[in-house]
């Protein structure tokens, strides 16, 4: 579900923002945290977030759906500052790193393990110009059971995949990078679903691949466990999809336990806070490669941050089957081209809903900008 934030002004200029994954959750709250921002300074960006998460910390202002909450109005005010002061918000980051945010492919390869079918599916990513791809080791790995969101055969709770299983993943990896070709980097991930061993061990097996990364093999809350992983093999570990504001990623980066940090911008703090992320990462040679499930509107806010910090490495886009990707926008223009997002010097985040077409898929049992 795509939720997006509209913040208007008496001044007439409005910002658009977007969140992701707060549900139903992050609705309500949005609603609820209105009335304290009429009235506000709009260019005051982090100290109106900070003074509202600060002043509810007792009702979870640490993580979750108030953070997500808060995150989409964040990401409107930069929009609305960016169009009251004519510049692009990457502007008013810092400025540029770089012009074009290369953008990498999440796709789905079933496990039938054909290298034919492998290679249908990558062909498909690289004639839309990417040059990288992302495959789940876990969920399709054994379709056979009947629910695509079965995990594991033995049994789903169990985080210890027996040899048949191990063998399967290493399988469907080599599978992909061998249709892939060696120009196209290979990016797996496992959603936290192995035990420590399994973990190195698979991680271990892929090493000859030169993988982009390894996501979440186990629980990002386990740091130490998630340090010994990274430090017994060569294959990148990359976590922090569901870790929220630079608090939650401060251990991670301190005890360098990943080789890679993925924040999802628009869910874990917005624009301000995962630049603070990106550059606490930096000074421990640590990537910053964003989650990003949000519709372009998300997905243009994250690149502004990609673009302002060094350590940017690739941003994730995952609706390669979503048929509204460019219409939902006014600009009607894929914004991913050759596999990069070009950074315009439009105002704001540079893009604007086309809430017509956004409202033919509005989600059952929602308001509109109510
Ligand atoms: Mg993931």
């Amino acid at each position: 579900m795509h939720l997006w934030v509209r913040v208007e002004t008496d001044a007439g200029v409005t910002g658009i923002g977007e969140c992701v994954h707060g549900g139903h959750a992050s609705i309500a709250l949005i609603k609820e945290l209105e009335p304290r921002l009429v009235g506000l300074d709009p260019f005051a960006i982090d100290k109106i977030f900070e003074d509202i998460r600060r002043s509810l910390v007792f009702e979870g202002g640490f993580a979750g759906a108030l953070i997500t909450a808060l995150t989409g109005i964040e990401i409107a005010l930069w929009d609305l500052k960016g169009k009251a002061l004519n510049v692009p918000v990457y502007e008013l980051l810092g400025g540029k790193f770089r012009d074009k945010v290369r953008v990498y492919a999440d796709c789905e390869v079933s496990p039938g393990l054909n290298l034919d079918e492998a290679k249908r599916v990558v062909d498909e990513v690289l004639e839309r110009g990417f040059t990288a791809l992302k495959i789940d080791l876990d969920i399709f790995a054994y379709g056979h059971t009947g629910s695509e969101t079965e995990h594991y055969v033995k049994d789903k709770f169990n985080m210890t995949p027996n040899r048949w299983e191990h063998e399967r993943m290493v399988k469907l990896a080599e599978t992909v990078v061998a249709a892939a070709g060696p120009e196209i980097e290979v990016a797996t991930d496992l959603h936290t679903l192995l035990d420590k061993h399994s973990a190195i061990r698979l991680a271990r097996d892929l090493e000859p691949l030169k993988l982009m990364w390894l996501e979440e093999p186990v629980p990002p809350e386990n740091i130490d466990t998630m340090r010994e992983i990274t430090a017994a093999t060569s294959t990148p570990i990359c976590a922090g999809e569901n870790l929220y504001l630079r608090h939650g990623f401060r251990d991670l980066i301190e005890k360098q336990a990943v080789d890679i940090i993925m924040p999802d911008i628009p869910k874990c703090g917005g624009l301000s806070e995962c630049r603070k992320v990106a550059n606490m990462a930096e000074i421990y040679s640590i990537p910053f490669a964003p989650h990003n499930v949000s519709s372009p509107i998300g997905t243009m806010a994250s690149a502004h941050v990609c673009a302002t910090v060094p350590n940017f490495l690739v941003l994730e886009f995952h609706w390669t089957k979503r048929d509204y990707w460019t219409t939902i926008i006014q600009e009607k223009t894929d914004i991913i081209r050759d596999g990069h997002i070009e950074m315009t010097d439009r105002p704001g985040i540079g893009l604007e809903l086309d809430e017509e077409v956004a409202r033919q898929h509005q989600y059952p049992g929602t308001t509109w900008f109510e």
